[in-house]
């Protein structure tokens, strides 16, 4: 049933259709509702005045009072510019226009006092604004509203009148009329137990506020809200699937304390034994497992996952694990097979590149339940890949499949919905973790082996590299093996293959004496794969490379990373890149190259990773950068579209909101309670509007 909120915005006065479809085209705003959760992005304080001796070029914008006491046009053609001197009791200072110098000359009324607005720059000792808003000062303007909300709109909007004060306008005959169908949506109980402000204080604030205290509260207030439905719901799917999925029991140890008796190359970390403990747990609980394992680079995720499979091949099922590129899927392959051949146990892979044959084989081994566990990439999830009974299935570096991907993987069993293991390299953040996965049990492998030596990591300018050169040249003498990297981005790419190719020469023409690897996303597979061989065997020393190198791959010998235009990877792939590094006993290094003139994000990006080797210190400047959506890529920003919470700034209600939830779905799992009658309304009426979340997982 259509309720007020959902009337189409057209209906609203002062809009109408024209504008409605401007709204509806240019931000998505269909609703009373959509209108009324756009909220401001920032606001200003109109009734400070700066004087014009304390402006400093780092200000935003800001208020000015003063005396317009000359105008005057300088220079002709596109450089002409009309210029105000403008005065208050403290100094002087410029108001400059480019365009529209006409029209401009002609509204001005030199002598009269007004508030300039804008944002200062500076010009020697000068500051000046560009393109200021210009207000003649009356006693009205002492009035007005201590916070100005700003709204974020487009051109085409501020075309049809429309900018941050139009919307602003309408606004406020919105809320006019919406206050009264206003309710609450959070229960007193929890009101009172957070101190929150209610609903409509909320709403109104949020968009005209009364003072900065109340601001705050209403913000917060409204943050929690979003947070606390977006956890009930994932906490909620998590526990219908606890109850609903059964998962098939595989409980038998017999594999696996064979494995750890007698082939086992290492002692396993006291994290890879607790993470191994908690999916064993799951396994044979009888309820299905979801679970991620985070793990840094180098942390030993493969042998837990092969251990897993152990415990699912034990206990009378198949296993299978997916990786996202086929140099990966071939390495896992090969690692596991030596493994697999010690226990007697069928392995075999399945990518893009396996023949004809070979997948018939396979397809046949894997119905008639003879092999045992499956790598590959995508292929896997192919509906012709059946198996006669999937007990596990791991997923490796989870961010580069998408969640329908996963979904797929469920289906490989029809009677019991396989276990699932997403084994993810990129360390999140714990907000991320909690929204992106907060329908899955978390598991975090905290520790390196024994006996790494950490990376070192340093930051060079291109004219050093000569130096660089000798340093490569004195690794590769005791015996060790150095990767080179390139930035591939696709936009570019054609640019970024000559800029490889040119690295690749004049390298060939640095050290003639090493036989070089070369491999980029423009070769054909298997000529790759050789390349790769090649280096991995110990056959070239040096490997020119773009990112496929990225993911996975590993080469102990390898002890140097250079990382070309370092400056224009992203954070989470530069610790990826170097964690190709450091696998064995050797002291590794991390060369990163860069121009000299760097933007403040590059230099940020590249202090952290000289500073510190730890991903999650790492992800959570990456967080800070570059904001949530960007830093999961398109594919799951839905789950991330949040109205107004910051999970790079949140991470304090995000806990809160979430324990909130957590304890009522403890007491209440179905809602059912009538204290509860109002949360449940809210998730059953939120369900209409939004993503389809059992999609999620
Ligand atoms: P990742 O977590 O990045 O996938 P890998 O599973 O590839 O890491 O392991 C990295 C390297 O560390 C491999 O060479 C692996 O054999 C080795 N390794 C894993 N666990 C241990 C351990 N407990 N002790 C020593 N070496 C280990
Ligand atoms: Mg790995």
């Amino acid at each position: 049933m259509p309720g007020y909120f959902d009337t189409k915005i057209e209906f609203l006065k002062g809009v109408g259709p024209q504008k409605a479809e401007l709204l509806n085209k240019e931000l998505n705003i269909f609703t009373f509702g959509e209108l009324l959760q756009h909220y401001p992005f920032r606001y200003e304080d109109r009734t400070k005045f700066y004087k014009i001796r304390h402006l400093t070029a780092e200000l935003d914008h800001v208020q000015i009072l003063g005396r317009l006491v000359k105008i005057e046009t300088i220079g002709d053609g596109r450089r002409k510019r009309l210029v105000g001197y403008f005065r208050d009791e403290t100094g002087e200072m410029e108001l400059t226009w480019f365009k529209g110098v006409q029209w401009v000359v002609k509204k001005l009324t030199v002598g009269a006092v007004y508030i300039a607005f804008g944002k200062p720059n500076q010009y020697g000792r000068k500051f000046s604004i560009a393109h200021p808003e210009l207000e003649i000062y009356t006693a009205a303007t002492e009035n007005r509203n201590a916070f100005q909300p700003i709204y974020s709109t487009t051109e085409k909007l501020r075309a049809k009148f429309l900018d941050s004060k139009g919307i602003s306008k309408i606004m406020e005959i919105l809320l006019q009329n919406a206050l009264p169908q206003i309710h609450e949506t959070l229960p007193t109980s929890i009101l009172e137990r957070f101190n929150l402000l209610a609903k409509k204080p909320a709403i109104k604030e949020i968009h005209f506020p009364s003072n900065p205290e109340v601001l705050r509260k209403a913000i917060y207030r409204l943050k929690f809200e979003e947070f606390f439905y977006v956890q009930l719901r994932l906490l909620k799917l998590k526990l219908t699937r606890t109850e609903k999925s059964q998962g098939q029991i595989l409980s038998d140890t017999n594999l696996l304390t064979e494995f750890y008796k007698n082939h086992i190359p290492f002692e396993l970390t006291g994290a890879q034994k607790r993470v191994i403990k908690e999916a064993y747990n799951d396994m044979r609980s009888g309820k299905q497992m979801n679970r991620l394992i985070q793990g840094d680079v180098g942390s030993g995720k493969t042998m837990v996952a092969f251990i897993c499979c152990l415990v699912a091949i034990g206990s009378s099922s198949q296993a299978c694990l997916m990786a996202p590129t086929e140099i990966l899927a071939n390495q896992h392959h090969e690692g596991l097979k030596e493994f697999a051949d010690m226990m007697g146990l069928n392995i075999a892979l399945l990518t893009g590149s396996t023949k004809k044959s070979e997948r018939k084989k396979i397809h046949a081994a894997l119905l008639s339940g003879e092999l045992h566990i499956l790598i590959g990439t995508h292929a896997l999830l192919e509906d012709i890949v059946q198996f006669k009974n999937l007990g596990l299935a791991i997923v490796d570096e989870q961010h580069r499949f998408g969640v329908a991907q996963r979904a797929k993987l469920w289906a490989k069993n029809k009677q019991f919905v396989p276990h699932v293991l997403v084994m993810t390299a990129t360390p999140i953040p714990r907000t991320l973790a909690m929204t992106l996965y907060g329908d899955l049990d978390i598991s975090v492998i905290d520790e390196l082996p024994a006996g790494r030596k950490p990376i070192q990591t340093v930051h060079r300018y291109d004219k050093d590299r000569l130096k660089v050169f000798g340093f490569i040249k004195k690794e590769i003498e005791l015996g060790r093996q150095v990767y080179i990297v390139y930035p591939l981005i696709e936009e570019s790419e054609k640019m970024d293959l000559k800029s490889l190719m040119d690295g690749y020469e004049s390298i060939a023409r640095a050290f003639p004496q090493y036989p070089l690897s070369i491999v980029h996303g423009a070769m054909k597979p298997a000529d790759k794969d050789y390349e790769m061989q090649r280096f991995v065997k110990g056959e070239t020393k040096i490997m020119v490379a773009t990112t496929v190198i990225e993911v996975g791959v590993n080469v102990p010998n390898a002890s140097v990373m250079i990382i070309e235009n370092a400056e224009r990877f992203g954070l989470s792939q530069l610790h990826q890149l170097r964690g190709r590094v450091g696998r064995g006993a050797e002291q590794s290094y991390c060369v990163l190259m860069s121009k000299y003139e760097l933007s403040k994000d590059s230099r940020i990006r590249l202090d952290t990773m000289v500073r510190t080797n730890n991903g999650f210190e790492i992800a959570d400047v990456d967080l800070k950068l570059r904001g949530p959506g960007d830093l999961m890529g398109t594919q799951q920003s839905g789950i991330m579209d949040l109205l107004i919470g910051d999970l790079s700034k949140d991470a304090p209600i995000l806990a809160i909101a979430r324990d909130a939830a957590q304890n009522i779905l403890a007491e209440d799992p179905d809602l059912s309670h009538p204290s509860n009658a109002l949360i449940l309304r809210q998730v059953q009426s939120q369900r209409k509007h939004q993503v389809n979340w059992s999609r999620i997982s």
